[in-house]
């Protein structure tokens, strides 16, 4: 990441009437949601410091979650009031995301709100989440890891988003959690969730180590990821899944060859809709309920327009971060009188966009009504590998 991109990046309250106002449209984005939540990940905190490479381009309103009630859907998919969500495509990325009021989204995207939760609790779970428990079945699946395992199961970036629902679903499923954590102070969060064991970031490591770990979820790569294949006992796995500490690692093929150790890949933006549904009724038998309160931190669009994006990045979250719609709004806007609405300069709906000095022309920038709808970023960087991820 260019020193230069985060100084140019901006991130703007935006208020606006329509949402084909917004910076970044999508012509086959047919389906209109009232966002009620949306989540920050890490790539958001990308986006949202104007990173380059995980925006196709700025402007545009980030935010690759979202969750809330259809207004309209031009496919004819979805009904009228149906709550959905979204994780984890490439809204807020290749086009305008749930960092607004109103967003538009490609109805092969949505999934119908699992009955079992409520938007919110979606959210809390997001793409993190989904993306957890996708190690875990991966691990149950690929890796050999079977229920009733004695050995212990490791989870490092423990205390961010994937890390912090992988401890909680391991522990419900009965492994025995070993949480890695650069956060001592939050040794008694993660006990909450469910570790039996607290550790610090793992050290560089030798190719081979003590063989410990049954299964390993992985959510920072670099030199962790290396150390931690070395420390995987015979036939196990580590499934990797992010990039907190480097999307580089310097390792040796021993664990692989002499241990049979397996590295596995895990992805969870180009999921099939059938692996996605398989995931959240995985979620539903796995996750407690119960935790999803302990950890949630929630904050309004204002939050995402000062420094929340910094935070993830630098690993200053904890937990999984909504943002709620209604937060900071002095009254809710009925949806009808934001879709057809007769006067529709009357209303003002609000979003966050992202941009910067060398991106084209800034957003129009409508603000009737005290009542903001969406953050905009914008950034000169062009795509690059990196906007797949
Ligand atoms: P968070 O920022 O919430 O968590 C990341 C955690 O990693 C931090 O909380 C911190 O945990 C740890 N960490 C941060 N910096 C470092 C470092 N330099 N060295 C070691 N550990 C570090 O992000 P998420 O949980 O939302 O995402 C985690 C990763 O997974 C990201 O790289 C993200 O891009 C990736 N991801 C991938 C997906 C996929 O489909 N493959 C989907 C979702 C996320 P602690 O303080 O406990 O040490």
């Amino acid at each position: 990441m260019s020193k230069e991109a985060k100084k140019d990046a901006t991130r703007t309250m935006v208020h606006y009437n329509d949402p084909s106002e917004l910076p970044f449209p999508d012509k086959s984005a047919c389906v209109l949601v009232e966002v009620s939540h949306s989540g920050l990940n890490y790539k958001d905190g990308l986006v949202l410091t104007g990173s380059p490479g995980v925006a196709k381009k700025f402007p545009l309103v980030p935010g690759i979650d979202f969750a809330g009630k259809v207004v309209e859907d031009s496919s004819g998919r979805f009904s009228k009031g149906e709550s959905v969500i979204l994780t984890g495509h490439y809204a807020g990325q290749w086009m305008d995301g749930g960092y607004c009021d109103l967003a538009r989204a490609k109805p092969e995207w949505l999934v119908p709100l699992p009955e079992f939760l409520t938007e919110r609790e979606s959210m809390i779970i997001g793409t993190a989440g989904f993306t957890a428990m996708q190690c875990v079945m991966h691990l149950e699946r690929y890796g050999g890891l079977t229920r009733g395992e004695k050995g212990p199961v490791l989870v490092t970036g423990a205390a961010g988003g994937v890390g912090s629902v992988a401890v909680a679903i391991l522990n419900r499923l009965g492994y025995h959690v070993v949480a890695s954590t650069g956060r001592a102070a939050l040794k008694d969060y993660l006990k909450k969730l469910g570790a039996k064991e607290v550790i610090g970031r793992l050290e560089k490591s030798k190719p081979l180590n003590k063989e410990v770990y049954a299964g390993v979820v992985d959510c920072v790569g670099g030199s962790t990821l290396a150390a931690a294949l070395a420390s995987t006992k015979y036939g196990c796995a580590v499934a990797a899944c992010g990039l907190a500490e480097s999307s580089g690692f310097q390792a040796t093929v021993m664990p692989f060859i002499l241990r049979g150790v397996k590295l596995l890949g895990v992805d969870s933006v180009q999921a099939s809709m059938e692996e996605r549904k398989a995931v959240w009724e995985s979620l539903r038998l796995c996750l407690p309920r119960d935790l999803l309160d302990d950890l949630v931190e929630v904050y309004g669009l204002d939050d995402l327009v000062g420094n929340l994006g910094e935070k993830i990045i630098k690993g200053e979250t904890r937990g999984r971060c909504i943002i709620d719609m209604s937060l900071g709004k002095a009254t809710q806007i009925p949806v009808d009188m934001l879709v057809n609405h007769p006067e529709p300069s009357s209303v003002s709906l609000s979003s966050v966009a992202v941009s910067s000095k060398g991106s084209a022309a800034s957003p129009k920038v409508v603000s009737k009504v005290d009542n903001p709808s969406s953050v905009l970023m914008s950034n000169p960087l062009s795509a690059s590998p990196l906007s797949r991820l």
